[in-house]
């Protein structure tokens, strides 16, 4: 009688499994043809794995990220083994242990369906712990991936906590259904479907965007926005300026050092542009080792501040390599609108002009157009002919 009771159970625990693990392959095959960004990224898989952690003995918990992850080394993305490996065990783990705590909070983990308070909380505080587990990891390998960035960045960031309580909410959701009827998952996909593909594409988007290297805006985004920005200051009369940012002898740090530390010191410089600009300061990476700045409102006297604060900051800057340091100097070239150009183009010509006689000068200086244009005639000027 026992061994009856609990071979039914083990079965209901295999068909639900076999049934979570269609619907995230189904998730996955939907969005595969999207592609997947590059780096770490996130998905709504969860969706499919809390319920696994929430009704299921935890043992399952461990074996169903392993499921998925293969599937998605072999349809969507052939990554390097161990990264799959390492997110596996970092599912698996926060799984199991919210299983356990799930577990032991309450005795039969399906009367979640019944609908009465406490074992749906206590489900919530498993799925929180699960949360909390998979933030600290997947920060451990964003970190890993990336020494120089931030705890801070990789630990909040406001977009993916609001991730992070949306498949706490689906994954619950999930759970109760499951254990009301395992058909109702059939209702449960196709939203999850449409969310996890206009999750992706938002993902997609954004690294199309940004400049791999440095988290920048590359080249075609920055030119973008900044002739948005031009429009805007041009229709409300204010001012606005552009820097053009290079690195001095570079190529002497690659010769000297390799490649690999030459990135390094753009990622720095970056950075540092980064952090020393305001939030509406459009920055970008305009390629190799020149940045481009957009400052809207600056005049020409805020817009030489702000690049003789970023020449020091950055000549201030040391990188750690081996046992020595490596500084490095920057040139920047100012222009101003309605004053060396109307448009991004001739914007972008003087400031290069401008960034030109900074190197000639003997590098390592800011400066601006040498010759000012005179104002363009209106149209109705009687002086013109
Ligand atoms: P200058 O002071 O006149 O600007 O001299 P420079 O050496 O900085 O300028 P140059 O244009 O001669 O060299 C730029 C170097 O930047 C050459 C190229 O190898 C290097 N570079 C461009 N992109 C990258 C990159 O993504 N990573 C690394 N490490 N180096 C890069
Ligand atoms: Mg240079
Ligand atoms: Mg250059």
């Amino acid at each position: 009688m026992t061994f009856s009771a609990s071979t039914v159970v083990q079965w209901r625990d295999v068909l639900t499994f076999a049934a979570l693990m269609g619907c995230g392959a189904v998730c996955i095959e939907a969005s595969r043809r999207l592609g997947m960004p590059a780096g770490v990224s996130r998905d709504l898989l969860s969706a499919w794995w809390l319920p696994v952690a929430l009704l299921l003995p935890p043992v399952y918990a461990l074996f169903a990220p392993i499921v998925l992850q293969v599937l998605l080394q072999v349809r969507v993305r052939a990554t390097v083994l161990y990264r799959r490996v390492f997110s596996s065990a970092a599912i698996g783990l926060a799984g199991c242990t919210a299983s356990i705590v799930f577990h032991a909070l309450v005795d039969d983990p399906w009367v979640l369906s019944q609908g009465s308070g406490p074992p749906i909380l206590s489900a919530v505080l498993a799925a929180v712990l699960f949360s909390l587990l998979n933030i600290a990891l997947i920060a451990i390998a964003a970190h890993t991936a990336n020494p120089d960035s931030a705890w801070r960045e990789v630990l909040w960031d406001r977009e993916s906590v609001m991730l992070d309580v949306v498949e706490l909410c689906l994954g619950v959701i999930v759970s109760i259904g499951c254990g009301l009827n395992l058909g109702l998952l059939v209702l449960a996909l196709p939203p999850v479907v449409l969310l996890q593909r206009s999750l992706l594409h938002a993902q997609l988007q954004a690294a199309a965007r940004t400049d791999a290297k440095t988290g920048l805006l590359n080249a075609a985004a920055w030119q973008r926005e900044a002739d948005t920005e031009i429009v805007r200051a041009r229709r409300t009369g204010d001012t606005l300026a552009l820097l053009i940012i290079d690195i001095d002898h570079f190529k002497r740090v690659n010769d000297a050092h390799g490649h690999l530390v030459g990135d390094q010191v753009l990622v720095g410089v970056a950075s540092m542009l980064r952090s020393q600009l305001r939030d509406y300061d459009v920055v970008g990476r305009f390629g190799g080792e020149e940045f481009v700045v957009l400052l809207p409102g600056a005049d020409i006297d805020e817009a030489r501040r702000v690049a003789e604060r970023l020449r020091v900051r950055i000549g201030h800057m040391a990188i750690p390599v081996d046992d020595t340091l490596v500084r490095v100097t920057i040139s920047a070239g100012v222009a101003l609108l309605s004053v060396h150009g109307d448009d991004l183009i001739d914007l972008l010509t003087a400031a290069d002009l401008a960034l030109y006689r900074a190197k000639e000068l003997g590098r390592d200086r800011v400066c601006i157009p040498a010759v000012q244009p005179p104002p363009r005639p209106l149209p109705n000027d009687p002086s013109t002919p």
